[in-house]
């Protein structure tokens, strides 16, 4: 053990897997690349989804009250996360020329890239300050294939594409690649692409 006892590297260690939840406002359908999908209890199953409230998903999920978790596969490519997590579906389609599957509750089921869904109903919200969390039981649930799950591991791992970084100087941002030229990345820093804050980007060597 080292004389450091508040290293947040230890936070990385935590396992996790990678979820589309999609959503309907009404007027289309919406779909955003989460972490935080747990289940939190048994008999009966609860289900609790974290969501940044600066995602369009967060407003139109508390006012719902419904959501799909899409569980995504080892076989998802790079452009699932393009589509789903850099983009916002307040002035996008995520769905624009994609015709999705639907569950009983009438949202959106990825045609491809998941080896199971389930369908939550908000039973209760709570108020985390930058996100709300989201407990759920469930209404619908089934398994679409025995591919293996995607973990956050495995998208660092395997799915994130590497920058040719070499030649500048700056940061790179350890969820999506973005990469920032400048000698001092700024403290309150939010990455374009994937909302991460400077604290999840590191120095290009
Ligand atoms: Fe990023």
């Amino acid at each position: 053990m080292s004389n450091n006892k508040m290293n947040m590297s230890a936070l990385f260690q935590i396992g996790y897997g990678l979820y589309v939840v999609t959503s309907n406002d009404g007027k289309k359908d919406n779909g955003l690349i989460v972490n935080t999908v747990i289940q939190v209890t048994n008999t009966p199953e609860k289900i609790a989804v974290t969501i940044n409230k600066q995602n369009y998903s967060h407003d139109t999920i508390k006012e719902t009250g419904v959501m799909n978790v899409n569980c995504l596969t080892v076989e998802a490519p790079f452009k699932v996360f393009e589509a789903f997590g850099f983009v916002s579906g307040r002035n996008t389609d995520k769905f624009a020329g994609c015709s999705p599957e639907r569950s009983a509750n009438g949202l959106a089921v990825l045609p491809r890239y998941i080896n199971a869904y389930i369908s939550l109903k908000v039973e209760q919200y709570i108020d985390l300050g930058t996100h709300g969390m989201f407990i759920c039981s469930i209404t619908e649930a089934d398994v679409i294939s025995d591919k293996e799950s995607m973990t956050y591991a495995y998208y660092h791992k395997n799915v994130k594409p590497k920058p040719e970084t070499k030649t500048v100087k700056g940061y790179v941002c350890k969820i999506c690649g973005y990469v920032y030229e400048g000698e001092e990345l700024p403290a309150d820093f939010v990455c374009p692409l994937c909302k991460h804050g400077a604290s999840d980007f590191e120095p290009i060597k």
